[in-house]
């Protein structure tokens, strides 16, 4: 299959800062691309350069056969939704969405059916003649949604488009969009610094880092298996224990002694808080042990977060629900470990 979105070395300066440093990236026809990062690491920066508010310094966008790099933003084949969703006050929430078609000249009643379509798939049919003032936050959003979708476009950019949503509403709007998508069968790639956005919205993450692309992945990749440090750490909350080297070929965990398998300049092994467990009584074959102290118990209702204390180090143990809450600062434990699931990073 013909890649929708290919980005090839894309490199872009303000004054003396770099904003992006050879990005590559290919986006498949249909998929969901989350685009992850700190503030001020260049996401918004790269998706105005696929948007051509931008132009890149160096480097090669293409839309399937055709080299966008400097074509005008209304002649490429995508629409961006942003932040604020800027809908004409004065207009009906149809007229909104039929505004796009209108000037593209379209006629009135083929414009009018369009936007009735587009209206249907956000799930607002009933809303086409109230004014965007009548309407909810994230029904707002679902017409700002609508309306970048009227003129089916093969790319969506989206520019944390659920930020100016509280929480509740953000979280189910995030599944309602995932299925919009899913049923259009537009690309998406969108903009988030949130990680459990983009962990439970995207197809493929792109984690980027000081205008760079650190990791490129399923999300259960970039939670399982993320490529360097600054991915473990922006992704969730891991355990990084140090390895010492223990001969060719292997390496010695900095906490509990346990040896395992490691290439050499593997510098950190990652265990997930989940990945760690308190033992009592029978210890399996498979998992290695050590002492540690209670500091801290968080208990936030579905997680229970334990902070351990083990000599220099202090490891974060997730139990689900309410267990573990009987546990107080100062009580000895045994924490295991299996040394075959832990993820190594080298820096
Ligand atoms: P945020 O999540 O805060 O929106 P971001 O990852 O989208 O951050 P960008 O907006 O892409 O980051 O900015 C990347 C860097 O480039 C930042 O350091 C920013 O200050 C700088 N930058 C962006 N636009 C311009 C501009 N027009 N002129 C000068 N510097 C800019």
């Amino acid at each position: 299959m013909q890649p929708l979105l290919s980005i090839d070395a894309v490199s872009k300066r303000f004054a003396a800062h770099r904003a992006l440093a050879e990005v590559d990236l290919v986006v498949e026809p249909g998929e969901f691309i989350a685009l992850l990062g700190p503030s001020g690491c260049g996401k918004t920066t790269l998706l105005r350069c696929i948007a051509g508010f931008l132009t890149p310094d160096e480097g090669r966008i293409r839309i399937e056969d055709e080299d966008i790099t400097r074509a005008p933003p209304y002649r490429r084949p995508l629409n961006t939704v942003f932040q604020s969703y800027a809908l004409f006050p004065h207009m009906s929430v149809a007229d909104n969405v039929a505004y796009g078609p209108r000037r593209a000249g379209v006629g009135r009643r083929e414009a009018q059916a369009r936007a009735a379509e587009a209206l249907a798939l956000v799930g607002l049919e009933e809303m086409g003649t109230r004014l965007p003032r009548a309407l909810s936050g994230g029904q707002q959003q679902r017409v700002a949604l609508a309306r970048a979708i009227v003129n089916r476009p093969k790319l969506l950019l989206l520019d944390e488009p659920l930020s100016a949503l509280d929480l509740k509403l953000r979280r189910r709007m995030q599944i309602e969009l995932k299925h919009i998508q899913e049923k259009l069968g537009i690309a998406f790639i969108f903009v988030t610094h949130d990680q459990e956005e983009a962990m439970a919205m995207a197809d493929r993450i792109v984690v980027m880092n000081a205008g760079r692309i650190e990791q490129t992945g399923t999300p259960e990749a970039i939670y399982r298996a993320p490529a360097t440090r600054f991915v473990a750490e922006f992704v969730g909350e891991p355990n990084l224990i140090a390895l010492e080297p223990a001969g060719p070929g292997h390496a010695r965990l900095a906490i509990g002694g346990a040896e395992l398998p490691a290439a050499s300049g593997m510098r950190f092994a990652m265990a997930r808080p989940e990945d760690i467990v308190l033992v009592n009584g029978d210890v399996p074959d498979d998992l290695a042990t050590f002492p540690g102290v209670v500091e801290e118990v968080l208990a936030i209702g579905p997680l229970t977060t334990l902070f351990v204390r083990c000599g220099e180090t202090v490891l974060k143990v997730a139990r689900l629900g309410m267990s573990g809450v009987e546990l107080r600062p100062g009580s000895p434990v045994t924490l295991g470990l299996r040394p075959a699931a832990l993820h190594l990073i080298a820096e």
